[in-house]
């Protein structure tokens, strides 16, 4: 099948062409990897205060780019500005955080008899990422920031449709002083350029980011390998409120709404105590009408539009006309917009209520009791995040203890912290990201025993 080997970028508000940029072949690839492997070995061999001091200034450079790099991201990818900057100022902060580890990557002695054991941790080499297009920024620098950290060099494969603000965050950070290979970005099509990266013996580890039917393909491809691999995959997050909770901020509706709902944390099935159910559907009914739907790049916007036509389709296909519903409204003309829905009518085995549609859907389905709502949370071949509301302590931690998820709020609906681990149970995916052992998901631990006996008498 031959493919055209340019991306255009679309401005999914307009669908104005953005940019045109070259996608990255098998070849293109190998040569990356080449290019990378080199750099890494210097990089590796810099002094850990000078590697970190590096990745700080890249940090200031990123913070002195923040306004460019929201605004990159409203047109490529039509999030809201308010939420691009905070997604830019995430990459910095993660930069500062993982500047940090690189010198606190310690090892440890262990005592044996007649000597020690002396741990290293030391980097794998070239890590390839893949990342998705939903939050390109943050993903992008999740999965390559804490490997260089580490002494590793990236070669970072972006999604199709939003490679700019990474090829910007790669400039900057010669910009800022890094060697020239140690951070590569490669746009290409996934099935070309992201599998070439896969099945390359030169790169050491995947750090996958995307849908679980890819994650499981790069799963099997990497096995051949014996290849690591970190998966980052797809969601259907439980959103349990029980009757005594504070039901108007537990019913946020960005709590599914956020990044027009193309958001892996997205609590999309909102699972109510049916005491409370009709006075749950009257308070969602007010909000959603609330939500201000429109031009991401204006301040008072609140959701923009979906990232390209085929997603639009997509989430379409999970919501027939007449299907039971409370919706807000959107834009017409131009751009890939769908209004704010929660389906009231679904049973819990329909497709909507068990698939991820990753758009600004979410079903509202009730729930009896405290085993119920356990039971019908842990209901999904997914597990990465979710919230619990109640004012019931007891009950608030038996429930997120119970609930297989790698990520639970309680009265709260944040997910990401990036000092904090993040990452899936079940088909969610594998291995975590971010927080205090980040930085050493990209190294090896090698044990060298030092002898301490004496010459023989
Ligand atoms: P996707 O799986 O279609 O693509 C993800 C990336 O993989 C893209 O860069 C794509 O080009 C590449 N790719 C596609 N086929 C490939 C192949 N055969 N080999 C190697 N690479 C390949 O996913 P998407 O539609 O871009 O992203 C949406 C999905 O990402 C959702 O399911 C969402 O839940 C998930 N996601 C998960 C997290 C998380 O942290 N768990 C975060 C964000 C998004």
């Amino acid at each position: 099948m031959s493919e055209p080997d340019e991306l255009k970028v679309l401005n999914p508000a307009t669908e104005e062409v953005v940019a045109t940029v070259p996608a990255a072949g098998a070849d293109d690839v190998a040569a990356a990897v080449v290019r990378a492997a080199r750099a890494q070995r210097k990089w590796a061999a810099l002094a850990p205060a000078d590697r970190a001091r590096l990745l700080r200034r890249f940090a200031d450079t990123v913070d002195a780019h923040i306004e460019e790099l929201a605004r990159l991201e409203v047109r490529e990818a039509g999030h809201t500005v308010g939420n691009a900057r905070w997604e830019a100022g995430n990459a910095r902060d993660l930069l500062l955080y993982a500047a940090g580890g690189a010198e606190r990557l310690l090892g440890r002695q262990i005592p044996a008899p007649g000597g020690w054991n002396v741990t290293f941790q030391e980097p794998l080499g070239v890590i390839g990422v893949i990342a998705p297009w939903n939050f390109p920024m943050p993903i992008a620098a999740w999965g390559s920031f804490p490997a260089l950290a580490a002494g590793n060099a990236v070669v970072l494969k972006p999604a199709e449709t939003t490679p700019l603000t990474a090829l910007r965050l790669a400039e900057l950070a010669l910009e800022a002083g890094l060697p020239e290979h140690v951070l590569q970005v490669l746009p290409g099509h996934g099935h070309i350029a992201g599998r070439a990266l896969v099945d390359h013996p030169d790169v050491a580890k995947i750090v996958f980011t995307g849908s679980t039917r890819t994650g499981r393909e790069v799963m099997e491809r990497c096995a051949r390998l014996v290849k690591p691999v970190t998966l980052e995959l797809g969601g259907k997050s439980p959103n349990v409120v029980f009757a005594d909770a504070d039901l108007k901020t537990a019913l946020d509706p960005f709590s599914f709404l956020d990044n027009s709902g193309q958001d892996c944390c997205a609590r999309t099935r909102i699972l109510v105590q049916e005491s409370v159910l009709e006075e749950a559907r009257d308070l969602l009914a007010d909000a959603l009408a609330a939500v201000v739907v429109g031009d991401p790049a204006d301040e008072k916007t609140q959701m923009g539009p979906l990232i390209s036509r085929q997603q639009l389709e997509r989430v379409r296909s999970y919501v027939p006309e007449d299907a039971p519903a409370l919706r807000g409204s959107a834009p017409d003309g131009p751009g890939f917009w769908f209004p704010p829905t929660v389906l009231t009518g679904e049973r819990y085995d329909s497709p909507a209520a068990c698939e991820e549609i990753f758009g600004p859907v979410a079903v509202l389905l009730p729930f009896t009791d405290e085993a119920d709502a356990v039971r019908l949370a842990n209901d999904t071949p997914y597990g990465l995040s979710g919230s619990v509301w109640t004012r019931d302590l007891g009950r608030a931690l038996r429930v997120s203890q119970s609930v297989r998820a790698g990520n639970l709020s309680v009265n709260s609906h944040s997910s990401v912290r990036y000092w904090a681990p993040f990452g899936g149970y079940k088909q969610s995916g594998l291995g975590r990201e971010l927080g205090p052992d980040a930085l050493t998901a990209f190294t090896e631990t090698k044990n060298v025993f030092i002898s301490t006996e004496g010459p023989a008498q």
